[in-house]
């Protein structure tokens, strides 16, 4: 059996309750209500007026003007984090965290220990109220994808269990949304088709599904529709990507402000890659147009990196190659596919070519003044007050 557990509102719940006062009122964490921001979290209350994670948060205060509007206090986040996997850990050396408060479990074999799985859900919810004070929703089902389709369905504060027997039960009149893979798009398509709920997607014949969606997906599809997922618990592995971006306080046309931007958001990037120990061997691009419309663009390095001038590079590559035609109201970073345990990059006679040496010896540098003396301390002459544009790579 697969325990999925999910924290409720998880940023909102840290600040509820580190500030008592807070309880019970509508609490909306991202970013400043007049700026251009989106909401990251917001607690149950806010919900109630409407306000969505990722919402802009200018909708979000139209909404909610009383809304209690917090900036993110990431390291907290994180510390309370490493808690919640640090008590999960405790019933299971199993644990995949799939995001920084949620995680899989594979408890198969630990009834001996904790008594069965639904027993064992109830015992981690109540361990982790206890030691952080915070609420949580847990699914149990016989895999992942059903573990967290319960956990969903029961939040918050749930405990969820679908047995292999109420499977089909529980699916069938689902809408086919809820099914991981099917988002705005498909929908339509299956709709088009007659097709609402997962039962109807588990029963439609497949020929006329593959003709509109193609072989793979529909596979993928009714396969989730069935209730079968044999993706297994995969501990210890790392996150898939790093990030940064940032929403411009007025849309940019100017691609010399575009790539300041890159430069700072790699720069962020970088310094995150080698505080963790990770390298990336691809670079995203996100961008996001006046019209909210959002792409992204990404492409493989010839080779691992955690330095923040490959990053930059490759970024203004990715922007050159896809300028956008409307002005910019985000752009974002990210290195995927990240590695750990790379080789560090030295200047050996097979080794990196020598501008890569020169640019982790800068990196290293530079990591080790911030370290000191903050992340302000040193900063690429082209993001210091109102520069030249950087020219490009
Ligand atoms: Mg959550």
């Amino acid at each position: 059996m697969i325990l999925h557990v999910d924290m409720d509102a998880f940023f909102a719940a840290v600040e509820q309750r580190d500030r008592p006062d807070l309880a019970g009122k509508p609490v909306i964490v991202g970013a400043d209500p007049k700026g251009r921001g989106v909401v990251s979290t917001c607690s149950y209350e806010a919900r109630r007026f409407g306000v969505r994670s990722a919402m802009p948060i200018r909708e979000a205060f139209r909404r909610c003007p009383q809304g209690v509007f917090l900036p993110v206090r990431m390291e907290q986040y994180a510390a309370d984090s490493r808690r919640i996997m640090e008590i999960l850990g405790r019933f299971t050396p199993l644990v995949e965290p799939l995001s920084i408060d949620e995680a899989f479990l594979d408890v198969s074999g630990c009834e001996r220990l904790f008594g069965p799985p639904e027993q064992m859900a109830q015992r981690i919810k109540q361990t982790i109220l206890e030691e952080t004070r915070l609420p949580c929703s847990v699914g149990v089902a016989p895999n992942k994808f059903l573990a967290k389709l319960a956990t969903e369905l029961g939040k918050p504060d749930g405990l969820t269990v679908i047995t292999p027997e109420r499977v089909q039960e529980v699916l069938s009149p689902l809408p086919v949304e809820r099914v991981f893979g099917v988002g705005r798009r498909t929908a339509a398509v299956l709709e088009s088709l007659g097709i609402r709920t997962v039962g109807e997607l588990g029963r439609a014949p497949r020929a006329a599904l593959v003709a509109r969606l193609g072989p793979a997906a529909v596979s993928h599809m009714q396969d989730l529709a069935a209730g079968r997922d044999d993706r297994r618990v995969e501990p210890h592995r790392s996150p898939k990507q790093l990030g940064s971006e940032r929403t411009f306080e007025h849309d940019v046309s100017d691609v010399g402000e575009m790539r300041r931007s890159l430069l700072a958001l790699s720069g962020d990037v970088g310094a995150g890659l080698r505080r963790q120990g990770f390298t990336t061997i691809a670079v995203r691009l996100k961008v996001r147009t006046e019209d909210f419309a959002t792409f992204t663009r990404a492409m493989r390095l010839p080779r691992e990196t955690a330095s923040d001038r490959t990053l930059y590079r490759a970024a203004c590559h990715l922007l050159d190659a896809s300028m956008p035609e409307l002005p910019v109201r985000l752009l974002g970073v990210a290195a995927c596919e990240l590695r750990t345990g790379g080789e560090p990059v030295q200047g050996t006679l097979f080794g990196p070519p020598p501008e890569e040496v020169r640019a982790a010896r800068v990196d290293a540098a530079v990591d080790s003044v911030r370290r000191r003396f903050g992340t302000q301390a040193l900063r690429p002459a082209a993001l210091v007050s109102k520069p030249k544009p950087p020219k490009a790579p």
